[in-house]
C-alpha cells in the first residue's frame, strides 16, 4: 500500500528542503504584524476533539527566533532537528536534537536558532489555552537587568 494515501499515516520527508510531513500543510508562525518575531513556520500535527491537545512543529530558520512571550499553559518541548538557545524564565541555554524544554505557566520564553542551523522542535499544547502576553517596556527592562538575558533576547 502506497504510504502517501493512507489517511492514517503520513511519510516523513527529511531531505525535502521544506522539511516536514506529507499533507501537513505548511503555515505561517502567526498572523504577520501580531507579534515579534522572524523566520518561523508551524505545521499542525495531530489534533482531535478527544486528545485536548494539539502537536505541533515549529522550524525556526537560521538566525530567526519565536515571540517573546509568556501565557498560563504550559509547553512540551521536543528539538527535533538542529541547535539554537533557549530562553525560559530567567535561564538562558544551548538546546540540539532531542533536548526536552518544559515552559511553566506565566514564564517569559523564546526559542532561537543558531545564526548557521535551523531550529526544529515539536511542540505539545492544551486544545483550549490563554493568549500569549508580550513583554511591556518595564517587563524587558528588568529581563535585560541580567547580561546573558540581555544578550539573549531577540525583540
Ligand atoms: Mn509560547
Amino acid at each position: 500500500m502506497d504510504l502517501q494515501e493512507s489517511a492514517y499515516t503520513r511519510s516523513f520527508r527529511p531531505d525535502d528542503e521544506a522539511f516536514g510531513w506529507d499533507g501537513v500543510e505548511v503555515l505561517a508562525y502567526k498572523v504577520d504584524g501580531s507579534a515579534p518575531f522572524r523566520a518561523v513556520t508551524r505545521q499542525v500535527l495531530f489534533e482531535e476533539a478527544e486528545h485536548g491537545c494539539q502537536l505541533r512543529y515549529f522550524e525556526v530558520s537560521p538566525g530567526g527566533h519565536t515571540t517573546l512571550e509568556r501565557h498560563q499553559h504550559v509547553h512540551a518541548v521536543l528539538i527535533l532537528r538542529g541547535r539554537g538557545s533557549v530562553l525560559i524564565g530567567s535561564e538562558v541555554r544551548e538546546i540540539g536534537e532531542h533536548d526536552l524544554c518544559s515552559v511553566p505557566p506565566l514564564t517569559w520564553h523564546q526559542f532561537r536558532a543558531a545564526d548557521d542551523a535551523p531550529l526544529g522542535f515539536l511542540c505539545l499544547v492544551s486544545s483550549e489555552r490563554d493568549r500569549p502576553q508580550l513583554p511591556s517596556d518595564e517587563d524587558l527592562a528588568a529581563l535585560r537587568a541580567d547580561p546573558a538575558m540581555a544578550q539573549a533576547i531577540r525583540t
